[in-house]
């Protein structure tokens, strides 16, 4: 396995569209396995293989304790809408607000070639939406929602040294 490098919003690969996979070969399995590092390393929730630049209809996508590896995945069926924060490893240090099916049904293909079906709720399902996009080229912060603030890390950031240092000085107190 090895690291590959994550392109950023800058990158005018990430508005391509991805093509299918026909078939899986070593080459798409040995991508499969640098993706998922280059997402496990990144502290990532899921990639897509245009963000390391490849452009081939294949995520990867970590949810609790479960993986998935998934090729030429789409979505069949979506129920719902919900709105909430995504951030993405190739928009580093910021999350936006945006509305995405409450649950999807997801249709793929496996390593082994097999169609494989996953329904998907809340979170998850913002996961596979946002991944799929990748896909056909399209970021989070194009359908994002502008009325509502950004999140930037450096805020967070800001935030817990403040709670820190509160909490400090509430030692120093004693
Ligand atoms: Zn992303």
């Amino acid at each position: 396995m090895a690291l590959r490098l994550i392109r950023t919003e800058e990158d005018e690969i990430l508005y391509k569209k991805s093509k299918p996979v026909k078939e899986v070969t070593e080459r798409i399995k040995q991508l499969l396995d640098d993706m998922e590092e280059t997402m496990e390393a990144n502290n990532g929730l899921g990639l897509a293989a245009v963000q390391v630049g490849v452009l081939r209809r294949a995520i990867v996508i970590r949810y609790e304790d479960q993986l998935y590896r998934l090729l030429n995945p789409e979505i069949v069926e979506c129920e719902g809408e919900v709105c909430g924060y995504e951030g993405c490893l190739s928009v580093p240090g910021k999350h936006m607000s945006v509305a995405r099916p409450a649950t999807v049904k997801v249709q793929a293909m496996d390593e082994n070639g097999q169609s494989i079906t996953i329904e998907a709720s809340e979170q998850l399902a913002r996961v596979f939406c946002h991944e799929i996009d990748h896909l056909d080229g399209i970021l989070y912060v194009q359908k994002a929602d502008y009325t509502q603030p950004v999140v930037y890390d450096s805020d967070l950031t800001e935030a817990k040294e403040a709670e820190e240092d509160a909490q400090t000085d509430e030692n120093e107190e004693k």
